[in-house]
C-alpha cells in the first residue's frame, strides 16, 4: 500500500512539475508542515495530526525526488543507521549510546 501511495504522490508531482522545482521552496513548505503536526498536537487533535504526518510524508517524498533521490532510498539509509542503534531513554526522549556522557 506504501509503495503504492508513494507512486501515486510521484505522479501527481510530476504532472504538475513539483519535481523540478526549487528544493529551497520544498523545505519550507516542509517547515510548514511539521509545525502544523505540532500545533495539532498541542490541540490534542489526532485528525490533524494523521493529516500533517501525511502532509510530511508527501514533501518529504517531492523533496527527495528535486534532490535526485528518492524517499525510499532515504528511509533505507536512516534505517540502516539506526537498526542496530543502542541507546536508552533519558527524560522521555531516546539518546543512542554515542551520545551518552
Ligand atoms: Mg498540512
Amino acid at each position: 500500500m506504501m509503495q503504492e501511495l508513494t507512486e501515486k504522490i510521484r505522479t501527481w508531482a510530476i504532472m504538475r512539475g513539483l519535481d523540478e522545482a526549487d528544493p529551497n521552496k520544498q523545505m519550507l513548505k516542509l517547515m510548514e508542515e511539521v509545525g502544523e503536526i505540532a500545533a495539532a498536537l498541542a490541540r490534542g487533535d489526532i485528525d490533524e495530526v494523521q493529516d500533517g504526518i501525511g502532509d510530511v510524508q508527501v514533501v518529504l517524498t517531492i523533496l527527495s525526488m528535486q534532490i535526485g533521490t528518492s524517499i525510499e532510498t532515504c528511509t533505507a539509509l536512516a534505517y540502516d543507521e539506526i537498526k542496530d542503534r543502542k541507546g536508552t531513554m533519558k527524560n522521555g526522549v531516546f539518546v543512542k549510546e554515542a551520545d551518552l556522557k
